[in-house]
């Protein structure tokens, strides 16, 4: 029998991916959709049954043994649901029994996108080799997932090593989440913006305000750019640090828009974490840039899938 290729979901708040993998992390179909984000559950649903048709109807699907799905989040794996704050039509939308029940019963899994890039960057990336390993995607938000004794660490809901919405300024300003300070409120990439225009930076004559063009004036030396930055590398390093200390990670992997500023992140959250991970048990963790690409996602989606088969957990290093 062959149990070589697993299937995966990647759904976002702006497109629904879906792929077919095999024991190595190649992908040999891919195909995607955009997310009707603003529409009703059950459209959304048939956006994800169009894509699982795509796959379905390949030659290759019978080679399929399992579905693996990372999520925008909050997901809960416990109960098979998902609530993505970017999608509002789905509130604990019975995510897996559907996606199951298109498929024909395929054993799913579901894990939060934090922790699929997790699993894609410990199988193929950044962290492949490492058994403590915080990964991180900084963009828009902030999310994470964590690698513990060689394995996946999911959580029991899907969720654990969400660094973004851990509080790094006791009295820090309102986080959407209700919490204060988080590391998200400090370093995503709006706030990076956020924050530089506060300061009197000013955009360009294109008018762009992305984190992306605060990058670029502060490579050109505008000091408020630089300092927006520096102070993002700050909250980074804070939690990092705190990560560290508590589960004795060696290694953060950063990924993301923000990540690839390159070092006007990196030196100054090199920097940080000299000042934040103190104890000799973590002076040794270093930070790395993340190496896996686009399909990040599906490829973290399709380990997870992969775990459930005990003859490709050793082949995939991740396990649930
Ligand atoms: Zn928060």
């Amino acid at each position: 029998m062959h149990t070589d290729l697993v299937a995966a979901l990647d759904i976002g708040g702006t497109k629904i991916a879906g792929a077919l993998v095999d024991g190595h992390g190649r992908i040999l179909l891919h195909t995607q959709r955009a997310t009707p984000a603003q529409e009703d559950g059950d459209t959304i649903m048939r956006a994800v049954e169009a894509v699982l048709g795509e796959l379905t109807g390949s030659p290759l699907w019978s080679r399929a043994t399992a579905l693996g799905i990372g999520s925008a989040g909050p997901v809960d794996a416990s109960t098979g649901t998902v609530s993505p704050v970017n999608i509002p039509g789905w509130r604990d939308y019975p995510l897996v029994e559907r996606v199951s029940a298109a498929t024909e019963g395929l054993p799913v899994e579901l894990i939060g996108d934090g922790v699929a890039i997790t699993a894609a960057e410990h199988w193929q990336g950044a962290a492949r080799g490492h058994d403590n390993a915080l990964c991180m995607v900084v963009s828009t938000g902030v999310g994470g997932g964590l690698v513990l004794g060689g394995r996946l660490h999911p959580g029991p809901t899907g969720n654990a090593g969400h660094i973004g919405h851990i509080s790094v300024d006791l009295d820090g300003d309102l986080c959407p989440c209700g919490s204060r300070g988080c590391v998200e409120r400090i370093a995503s990439g709006p706030n990076i913006a956020r924050r530089a225009i506060e300061g009197g930076w000013q955009p360009g004559p294109d008018g762009d305000t992305s984190a992306a063009a605060v990058a670029a004036a502060a490579r050109a030396g505008d000091s408020v750019a630089l300092a927006s930055f520096e102070r993002a590398a700050q909250a980074l390093a804070a939690g990092i640090a705190a990560t560290a200390t508590l589960v004795e990670i060696d290694i953060a992997v950063i990924g993301g828009g923000v990540g690839k500023a390159g070092d006007l992140l990196f030196t100054p959250l090199r920097a940080a974490l000299r000042d934040y991970a103190t104890l000799s048990f973590v002076q040794r963790l270093t930070v790395a840039p993340a190496q896996m690409g686009t399909d990040a996602g599906l490829v973290g989606a399709a380990a997870a899938a992969l775990s459930r088969q005990s003859s490709a957990t050793t082949a995939a290093g991740v396990g649930g």
